[in-house]
């Protein structure tokens, strides 16, 4: 039995005192991975702050045309949001790719961007892991290493960001708006979550005094030319092997805009500009979309178990902008089990 000290926040002023006065404290929100992350030792906290109170649950207009998601909207509520729907339709395709319904209802904004790595090393304290426990090795380097990173690893940590949400945050080019003792501050979303290089126990570059309020998107929501693919072992409940998240603005057959974000390839959300500048200006074909494919995973390695990774993702790239500018996204079916 670990004991902890359970605390609730008034507000957010109130949150940022609690975590200041305690180094290892930790926010909880929907609870849904912080939690099983105590049961299994891996998160120790030594008070855990309930964030629950705070007036984080608004999904509001900002002035230039964009919308500030607060921290604590919870995943459903957010992906069934008519603005979403609407606006940003690959963001609630993103959303409802992941996890189960029961899941979804609980966890928040602010937690799905904070939900740290599924490697299972990560979660088994018996083995060595250089995330959870810096300079103990990793185990995936030389284990079993199907789920990994084949983009942006490093000699300490092959781990991949699971999140599914993020992938089309990546791709809106979303901003994530923090606050600590110091005030607020907006983080660039491709600037929110870290490669691992020699510090995989930092997950992101939020400051350990800092919280998450809100998620803002720009007014662009591509709301027609898009699609979220996501690849898995299930059809549902599974993490992402890879997922693309595609985002196309056409001009008949020309390519005016694109945006291209990968997940379950890499520690974070992973983006290329280099690809997207290159797809603009072409006609919209599967030879185009082969090159922006070809060049995201330039750099792509792959381990043991995961080197299946690299075709699959290039298959996974074409076949999602091939859907975004056919205007056929992947079936929301889904969407009508509430
Ligand atoms: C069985 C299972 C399957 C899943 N499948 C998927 C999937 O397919 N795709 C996917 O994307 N996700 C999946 N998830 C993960 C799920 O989406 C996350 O657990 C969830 O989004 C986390 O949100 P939460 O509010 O519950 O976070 P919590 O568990 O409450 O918190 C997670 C972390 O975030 C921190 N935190 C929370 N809110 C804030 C804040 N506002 N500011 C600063 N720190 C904060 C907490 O301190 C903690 O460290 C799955 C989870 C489970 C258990
Ligand atoms: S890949 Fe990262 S999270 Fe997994 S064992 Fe290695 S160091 Fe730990």
């Amino acid at each position: 039995m670990i004991n902890f000290e359970y605390a609730r926040a008034g507000d957010v002023a109130d949150a940022v005192r609690q975590l200041a006065g305690n180094p290892a404290a930790k926010f909880v929100a929907g609870g849904t991975n912080l939690i099983d992350l105590m049961k299994m030792d891996v998160e120790r906290p030594s008070k855990v702050i309930d964030i629950n109170r705070l007036p984080l649950k608004q999904v509001e207009a900002t002035p230039g045309g964009g919308l500030r998601i607060g921290a604590l909207v919870r995943n459903t509520d957010l992906a069934y949001h008519p603005l979403i729907e609407q606006r940003y339709p690959v963001l609630a395709s993103a959303i409802m790719a992941g996890a189960s319904q029961q899941l979804r209802n609980m966890a928040s904004t602010g937690g799905n961007l904070l939900q740290r790595t599924r490697c299972h090393y990560f979660y088994d304290t018996a083995m060595p892991c250089n995330k959870r426990e810096p300079g103990s090795g990793c185990a995936a380097i030389n284990g079993h290493n199907r789920m990994h990173a084949i983009l942006g690893a490093s000699e300490a940590c092959i781990a991949t960001h699971p999140s599914d949400m993020c992938v089309a945050l990546a791709a809106l080019e979303a901003k994530v708006r923090v606050a600590g003792p110091g005030g607020e501050r907006i983080i660039p979303f491709a600037d929110f979550h870290r490669l691992p290089g020699d510090t995989p126990e930092r997950d992101t570059n939020l400051s350990a005094d800092e919280i998450v309020t809100a998620v803002e998107l720009p007014a662009h929501g591509f709301a027609v030319n898009y699609s979220y693919l996501k690849i898995r072992d299930r059809l549902s409940y599974a993490f992402a092997l890879v997922s693309a998240a595609a985002a196309l603005e056409l001009d008949g057959d020309t390519i005016k805009k694109a945006r291209l974000a990968l997940g379950g390839v890499a520690h974070k959300p992973w983006r290329d500009v280099a690809a997207e500048t290159a797809l603009r200006g072409q006609a919209a074909n599967r030879e185009a979309f082969t090159r922006a494919a070809d060049t995201i995973l330039r750099n792509a390695k792959g381990f043991e178990h995961n080197a299946f990774k690299i075709e699959l993702a290039r298959r996974a790239i074409v076949r999602a902008l091939s859907q975004a500018a056919a205007g056929t996204p992947q079936s929301q079916a889904d969407k009508k089990i509430r």
